[in-house]
């Protein structure tokens, strides 16, 4: 076998990444759901996902995420509202809630 030419190929992995933290929720009455469901602090939202607090309430205000005020002004926001979002609009079917 002779060896005529080389050629130089980029090959493309793609790493999917698992990542799982644990957070506290506060059962409260969702108005939109309809329910008592789970709910996030916006202050804890933002540490789990890493995020400005700031940038998660635009967020949530602009996908229409469910939340609730606080009586101390604190945001809590719906999760099953906030990750039904998520998944719509950054495609991360993999995101999931899971229980103890
Ligand atoms: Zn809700």
């Amino acid at each position: 076998m002779k060896i005529q030419k080389q050629r130089e190929l980029i090959i493309e992995f793609e790493r999917v990444q698992l990542v799982r933290k644990k957070a506290k929720t506060h059962l409260i009455f969702c108005r939109d759901c309809g329910r008592e469901v789970d709910f996030i602090s916006l202050r804890e939202a933002s540490s789990l996902f890493t995020t400005q607090a700031e940038k998660l309430l635009q967020f949530v205000k602009i996908n229409h995420t469910h939340f609730e005020s606080g009586a101390g002004g604190e945001i809590f926001i719906c999760l099953i509202s906030f990750l039904a979002c998520m998944k719509q609009k950054t495609n991360l079917s993999r995101i999931k809630l899971l229980k103890d």
